[in-house]
């Protein structure tokens, strides 16, 4: 047994952990040791990748890439290759992953099973809607072949399925062309809400990519509200260098206290350099993969990601109930983004986005008091009948789980049996 976290680090929960590095051999070893589930690369926050107590199966090392037809688009992978790799693949050679969430160090198998979303929902939707086909693993060694025309309802269980419908091993995804790695971008500072949906209203009819910052420390609701489109041409650079935090802090440099000033100072410094800009699709798409595990900042007590999503009609005053209530909790967030998604209805059964405003907030862990402001804020999510996203969440209530996803029981008869994770446990009893 050893102790493993996801990426919020709230605790370190014994696991006992398998790596799988060939799929014909991946049958006899999701038996040897039920129940079990599989983990990427453990980027989701909470406890979506774990089974604390349990088995876990690392898939990274299912990373083969087996066929790309580059007149086509079509690429044919092993469940276990990273978002980055099919990236640096296939952007020199004119195409590109169509949904691409805020970091690339993910496995295509967990973008599938958490139906990731990226900063263009009001274009291309979900990661799951370009998926063409997959093979599922059951624990009973079954395999199933689905997709979207070919056994339809396990594709959509499977299709952010939280990793409960067996071990995706295959999948075949359709890429989108590319013209280059470089996007022109735009930052406009805003001040309200309002001015949010302004700014955002015009964008979504010419501009591919929307996603705002919001400062939640602050009571004028300001932001800078960031939009790109994709660039012509222009030259393919060798990856950055990454930075990295060298190790676990002893305490968060994430304090409440500090992030009002932090806040502020950025928003200005951005300010300044507002206006048009040609970016590379690493640094727009991918900015905080820049400084590798800077999960380690929140300290050992590590932090809650906890993203909703809520309809467009009365949204806009939930979204501005919840900032009130961060501001009147003085648990101030450290990073809050507000997007909105498009209406796109999502392939899988517990996808997680519908139509509306989409506001992530980070929160440093500070016990009894996070918990009781992230209760307030569940309070108004639920009553404006919205949803939280499970792929971040570590706390959420089982009965705001069954308001949110209306499908779940549908779901329920698609679970693998010999699959179980901390989060399937609490929410769904087993
Ligand atoms: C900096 C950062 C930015 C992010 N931005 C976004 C964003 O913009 N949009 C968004 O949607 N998400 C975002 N996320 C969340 C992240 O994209 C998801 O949590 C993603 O699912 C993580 O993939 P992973 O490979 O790390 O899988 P893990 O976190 O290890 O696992 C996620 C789920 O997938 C299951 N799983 C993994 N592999 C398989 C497999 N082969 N077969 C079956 N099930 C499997 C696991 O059991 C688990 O249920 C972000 C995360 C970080 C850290």
């Amino acid at each position: 047994m050893r102790p493993v976290y996801s990426w919020g680090r709230l605790n370190a929960s014994p696991h006992h952990v398998i790596s799988l590095t060939d799929p014909t051999r991946a049958a006899r070893q999701l038996a040897s040791g039920l129940p079990g589930a599989a983990f990427g690369m453990g980027r989701s926050y909470g406890d979506v990748c774990l089974n604390p107590d349990g088995v876990l199966w690392l898939t990274a090392g299912l990373d083969h890439l087996i066929a790309f037809d580059d007149q086509t688009g079509r690429l044919v992978c092993e469940a276990g290759v990273l978002l980055r790799d099919i990236q640096r693949l296939a952007i020199p050679r004119g195409w590109m992953l169509p949904v691409t969430p805020g970091t690339q160090l993910i496995t295509v198998g967990g973008a599938i099973a958490n139906d990731v979303h990226g900063k263009n929902h009001h274009v291309y939707g979900t990661f799951g809607e370009h998926v063409r086909r997959l093979t599922l693993l059951r624990t009973d060694g079954e395999t199933i072949e689905c997709g979207p025309l070919e056994k339809p309802d396990w594709f959509a269980a499977t299709v952010g399925g939280l990793g409960l419908t067996g071990l995706i091993t295959q999948v075949e995804i359709q890429l989108r062309r590319a013209d280059g790695p470089w996007l022109d971008t735009e930052t406009i500072p805003f001040a309200g809400l309002e001015a949010f949906c302004s700014i955002d209203d015009v964008s979504e009819a010419n501009w591919e990519h929307t996603v705002s910052w919001i400062d939640s420390t602050s009571s004028k609701q300001r932001g800078l509200f960031m939009r790109g489109n994709p660039a012509k041409g222009g030259e393919h650079l060798a990856p950055s260098r990454q930075r990295a935090v060298p190790m676990a802090l002893p305490v968060s440099l994430l304090h409440p206290r500090l992030m009002g000033p932090v806040n502020l100072l950025y928003y200005h410094l951005k300010k300044r350099r507002t206006g048009s800009v040609r970016e590379h699709y690493e640094s727009f798409f991918y900015p905080l993969d820049n400084l590798l595990d800077w999960n380690y900042l929140y300290g050992p007590k590590g932090f809650f990601q906890y993203q909703n999503v809520v309809p467009r009609a009365g949204g806009l005053d939930a979204v501005r109930a919840m900032l009130q209530e961060i501001t009147r909790s003085g648990e101030a967030s450290s990073l809050a983004v507000l997007k909105t998604f498009g209406n796109r209805p999502s392939v899988g059964m517990l996808s997680f986005p519908q139509p509306g405003f989409t506001l992530a907030l980070d929160f440093p862990n500070r016990e009894a008091r996070t918990h009781r402001l992230l209760d307030r804020l569940d309070a108004i999510v639920r009553e404006a009948g919205g949803r939280i996203y499970p792929a971040k969440d570590a706390r959420m209530p089982r009965a705001l789980f069954e308001a949110g996803y209306p499908r779940l029981q549908e779901f329920l008869k698609y679970r693998d049996p010999g699959i179980s994770t901390g989060l399937s446990r609490r929410l769904m009893g087993s």
